[in-house]
């Protein structure tokens, strides 16, 4: 026995082309450099008979994805809303995967069941969020807003006297969703999954702000009042980081006996910081809430994480038992508050990135990304041939472009602003994506990476301007 694992020679490879990787992500393009055929050809190998070394197969996958890698864990990726890995973060889901523990019950992953458990305490404590309000740590928003749909599908129907559960939704009232029209495209997802149908959900309309009207909710629950109810409000829109009015909007929902939901996907974060907790007054009164790990957290995906005020109702609408199950040893089993059951340890990646950064440094990341964003926004913005659409209130923002010819109309001016964010790409220094907001077309500024500085923003607004003054040379185009 020569005494080495077999794991050494894939998993040092792994090791440092990871770091090699990581080390690099600030430098180079940021978007992908290969065509779609290329990267099919690279890859789409006849499945042989006969295997590969375990070292070739990673020395082979990452020579297949040179350049088709898009730098969004990078400090110059602001499209969607996307983060970064911390390193803690990264190192943990690394051992999450070598300690490959089904998190699904407490008595196969002793460890993973209590550091979540310990990390689900210090998310609600971070976020304001009440003690006794159960939680679950799923694979994303999305997720997030289906695990708290399901608690609030259950309890809004047990008080009209149905048990969703057991008897499903054939015959059993029909379930309302009340919302606005800024809500993101998971919300009737969820409702889809769950059964609901998207026909269950009503948009509202918003103010200027891009906030719920007062009332505008107060007349839709009025209408068909005594249906079940749910109001989902928006702690952070993806194109303005708009917050709703909580501390207006909750208790009239209360009034008329309807769940509320908020959807803060990354928004929520802004209660860990002292400076922008007062965009989140009055959240705290809602029934559930949903967030994201993998955004502003900066942990790798996937991660979401989903919290319910009345655990029985989120307990009744995920608990799962078998009598080949081990559980109720004291300990919290995750398969009762997840709709996956045989889970990845998921919690790992999140004790580690809260405890890297702390109290502080959580609020403090929060902080640089919104100054960031607002530093972006007002130097793109003052470009000639763009104009700022909207100031970040956080750290999102919108910019438009441009086209100089004098005839040019709003729909010159919509292609212009893509073929600004094509060149920027082009570059590879930046990489930004686009939205339709209020009939137009602009630019989103979405700023959540840790390794995000100040002094990334010259450098990118030195590239759009490079870019638009290339683009608005008479004759060019
Ligand atoms: C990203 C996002 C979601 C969906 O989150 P996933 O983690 O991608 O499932 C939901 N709502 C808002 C506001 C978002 O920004």
């Amino acid at each position: 026995m020569n005494g080495e694992s077999v794991f050494a020679k894939p998993l040092g490879a792994a090791m440092q082309h990871a770091l090699d990787y990581v080390s690099g992500v600030g430098e180079g393009d940021v978007d992908a450099r290969v065509s779609l055929g290329e990267v099919r050809r690279r890859f789409d190998l006849p499945l042989a008979d006969g295997g590969v070394a375990p070292e070739q197969v990673i020395d082979d996958l990452v020579r297949g994805a040179e350049g088709a890698i898009v730098r969004t864990a990078g400090p110059r990726f602001f499209g969607f809303v996307i983060g970064g890995s911390l390193p803690a973060a990264l190192a943990a889901d690394w051992l999450t995967s070598a300690w490959d523990q089904n998190a699904g019950l407490y008595v196969i992953g002793p460890a993973a069941a209590v550091v979540e458990e310990v990390a689900g305490g210090w998310l609600k404590s971070l976020f304001g969020l009440p003690e006794e309000a159960s939680f679950a740590f799923v694979t994303g928003c999305q997720m997030a807003h289906v695990t708290a749909l399901a608690a609030a599908r259950h309890a809004v129907l047990e008080r009209a006297g149905w048990n969703v559960e057991v008897d499903g939704l054939s015959g059993a009232p029909a379930v309302r969703i009340l919302t606005s029209t800024e809500q993101h495209v998971t919300i009737p997802r969820a409702a889809r999954l769950l059964g609901m149908g998207t026909g269950c959900v009503e948009t509202l309309p918003c103010d200027e702000a891009g906030r719920l009207r007062a009332h505008s909710l107060r007349e839709a629950l009025a209408r068909n009042g005594g249906r079940p109810t749910i109001v989902v409000l928006q702690a952070g829109d993806l194109n303005r980081g708009a917050f709703d009015d909580f501390r207006t909007l909750i208790p009239i929902a209360r009034e008329y006996g309807a769940w509320v939901h908020v959807d803060g996907a990354f928004g929520l974060w802004c209660a860990a910081s002292p400076s922008y907790r007062w965009l989140l007054e009055g959240m705290d009164a809602a029934d559930s809430w949903s967030t994201d790990g993998h955004k502003w957290l900066n942990v790798p995906y996937d991660c979401g994480y989903a919290f319910v005020r009345d655990a029985k109702a989120h307990y009744a609408s995920m608990n799962v038992h078998s009598s080949y199950l081990v559980q109720g040893e004291g300990a919290r089993d995750q398969v009762d508050w997840t709709p996956e059951f045989s889970r990845r340890a998921r919690g790992f990646a999140t004790y580690a990135a809260l405890r890297q950064l702390g109290r502080g440094g959580v609020a403090e990341l929060i902080d640089r990304c919104c100054s960031v964003a607002k530093a972006l926004v007002d130097g793109i913005g003052s470009l000639p041939g763009a104009a700022a659409l909207c100031e970040p209130l956080i750290n999102q923002g919108m910019v438009r472009f441009f086209d100089p010819a004098p005839s040019a109309t709003e729909a010159d001016h919509d292609r212009f602003t893509d073929q600004v964010m094509a060149g920027v790409r082009a570059t590879g220094e930046a990489f930004f994506t686009g939205t339709n907001w209020h009939g137009v077309r602009a630019m989103r500024v979405s700023v959540s990476n840790w390794q995000t500085t100040l002094s990334d923003v010259e450098r990118v607004v030195d590239c759009v301007a490079g870019v638009l003054e290339e683009l608005r040379r008479p004759g060019r185009r």
